[in-house]
């Protein structure tokens, strides 16, 4: 019979690649905590206008990857992303009324209907922080910093911190007429998604991949609009101020002009962190500040800033990792005696392991001298004598001790 086989895009995370998995995991808990942000879950699906309105309706996410499907009548989809999710549940459990800054933070599967390749793929895992309340440029270095403490905290320092001010509403209006203007005599060179952004988001023509699109934003008239302050007066003292920030703290940044992210609902400062180690797909982190997204949600008018991280991007520059072996493993033939003495090792805090299968004792070291550190064994002498001997299994040193003192030995 055929056998049925993951889907395109998707991936088992093995056995033996979680002690990075965890890794992560318990590493984003440790450093996200000490900042005071405390971990959400959203559900996988919610109603699909959330990420039409959330994300905005003319990004490639919104457009072309989501897994939108139907249940009595109602349109859901499995999210590509999660600020619009916390940022639902934000709303809906009143959390303006809590004192401000209010730090989330997340882990955890996302969607998308890409076409799958390195680094990307139709499931992938986000972490990611959420920080509401606060539109100082403070809460701007203080997300970033957790994002760079936490790449650290993993042992990733080859990295790239790039920023840019996406201005206001306001001052980018100005900026997009006369990104517009500038671009109009190239406008039937474009690539087909680029003459629709040009109509429903210019901003967005500056994230366009396409190399004949990009060779046309490189030219000096369009360059001269691209790399011009055209920011409010507010907008920059805000983006100078976060900079301040970042220089003082011996953060190493560098301004990208051309960084505009893939969401709709970016305002002021945006970043990404790249790897010098990726290849093609070398974001690791991509983040923004989002100040009217609560309003445009139906909530109180409430500033916030996050970023997101791809978890499978991390763990390929994370490498491989020891998987942590067993402390105990007994051998014994002696069924019941084994069972008895590694429950009792596991009951206080000692990862234990014995035979299930009663092997010859050989066959039961041999197992034991792979996947453990001590070997408990308990032959026939150990049995009447009521003793178990410790094998050291990295230095083959070994004791008899008494049975009860097995644990305060192995302590
Ligand atoms: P990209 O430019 O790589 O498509 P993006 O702008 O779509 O990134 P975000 O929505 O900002 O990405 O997501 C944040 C991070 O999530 C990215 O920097 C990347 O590490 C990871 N990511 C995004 N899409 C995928 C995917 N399809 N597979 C694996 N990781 C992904
Ligand atoms: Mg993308």
């Amino acid at each position: 019979m055929a056998i049925i086989k993951v889907q395109k895009g998707t991936k088992d995370i093995l056995p033996e690649e979680m002690p990075i998995w965890h890794f992560m995991e318990d590493t984003a808990n440790k450093i996200f905590t000490k900042y005071g942000a405390k971990e959400i879950r959203t559900p996988i699906f919610e109603a699909t206008e959330l990420f039409a309105r959330g994300v905005g309706d003319t990004t490639d996410i919104v457009n072309k990857e989501m897994y939108t499907f139907e249940k009595s009548e109602r349109s859901l989809t499995l999210r590509p992303e999660n600020t619009a999710g916390v940022v639902r549940s934000f709303i809906e459990n009143g959390m303006h009324r809590l004192s401000a800054p209010v730090k989330l933070w997340y882990k955890g599967p996302m969607f998308r209907y890409e076409r799958p390749q390195a680094g990307r793929q139709r499931q992938f895992h986000q972490v990611g922080v959420e920080v509401f309340g606060i539109s100082q440029p403070t809460a701007d270095s203080e997300v970033i910093l957790m994002a760079v403490n936490y790449l650290s905290a993993l042992g990733l320092n080859d990295l790239n911190v790039e920023i840019n001010s996406l201005g206001c509403p306001k001052c980018r209006e100005v900026f997009k007429t006369k990104l517009k203007e500038a671009i109009k005599p190239y406008l039937s060179e474009l690539c087909p998604d680029c003459q629709t952004r040009y109509e429903k988001n210019p901003l967005r023509l500056l994230d366009c991949k396409v190399p004949e699109c990009k060779e046309i934003y490189g030219k000096p008239e369009i360059q001269k609009v691209i790399q011009s302050d055209y920011i409010c007066e507010d907008c920059a003292q805000h983006f100078n101020e976060l900079k301040g920030y970042l220089d003082n703290l011996g953060i190493k940044y560098s301004v990208n002009k051309l960084l505009v992210r893939g969401l709709d609902y970016y305002n002021r400062t945006v970043f990404e962190i790249t790897s010098n180690n990726l290849g093609s797909q070398n974001a690791v982190c991509g983040g923004g500040r989002y100040d009217s997204l609560v309003k445009n949600l139906g909530g109180e008018d409430v500033p916030a800033i996050g970023f997101a991280m791809g978890m499978e991007r991390l763990a390929s520059l994370i490498g491989q990792r020891e998987d942590v072996k067993t402390t105990a493993f007994v051998v014994c033939n002696d069924s019941l005696q084994g069972i008895k003495l590694t429950e009792e090792l596991r009951k206080n805090g000692i990862t234990a392991e014995f035979d299930l299968t009663n092997k010859k004792f050989v066959k039961q070291l041999e197992k034991a001298s792979k996947t453990a550190k001590y070997a408990l064994i308990i032959g026939e002498d150990e049995l009447a004598a009521d003793k178990v001997t410790i094998k050291n299994l990295e230095t083959s040193e070994q004791k008899t001790v008494n049975r009860i003192d097995v644990l305060k030995e192995l302590a």
